[in-house]
């Protein structure tokens, strides 16, 4: 799937729409959630336009992936989760159930989080 730069995370990240800043760094942008599904619940997105996880752990450089990846530990503890714990999820394509194509990394906390997957 190619990147359209017309999907809403993009609109964030162009300021063409308000986000609910929680961090930044160099490699990515943290927000919270429209409709969060946990006390704490902030999406982490990469800068760069990758449409999946597959397109960002394939394709992004070194930088981008760890910048990414310290970002998403950094909020995580700033929001107080690490002694109580937290669940990170990214969402890529039909089956993982992903509506925006930017690759981002949720990070839910601030109650226990369920089982990890509803069996069917
Ligand atoms: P996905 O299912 O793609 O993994 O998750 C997309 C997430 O983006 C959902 O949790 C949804 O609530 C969130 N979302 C969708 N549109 C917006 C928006 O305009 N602003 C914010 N902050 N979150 C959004």
């Amino acid at each position: 799937m190619a990147y359209d730069s017309d999907n809403i995370f993009a609109k964030i990240l162009r300021g063409e729409i308000p986000c609910d800043r929680v961090a930044e760094n160099d490699q990515a942008l943290a927000f919270n959630d429209i409709s969060p599904q946990a006390p704490v619940h902030i999406l982490v997105i990469p800068k760069g336009a990758y449409v999946s996880s597959d397109d960002f752990y394939s394709t992004a450089e070194p930088a981008e992936i760890s910048g990414f990846h310290a970002l998403v530990a950094q909020v995580a503890r700033d929001a107080g989760l690490v002694e109580s714990g937290y669940r990170l999820i990214a969402n890529h394509g039909a089956d993982g159930g992903q509506e925006v194509f930017h690759f981002h990394m949720h990070v839910m906390g601030g109650q226990p989080m369920g089982p990890m997957v509803v069996r069917r």
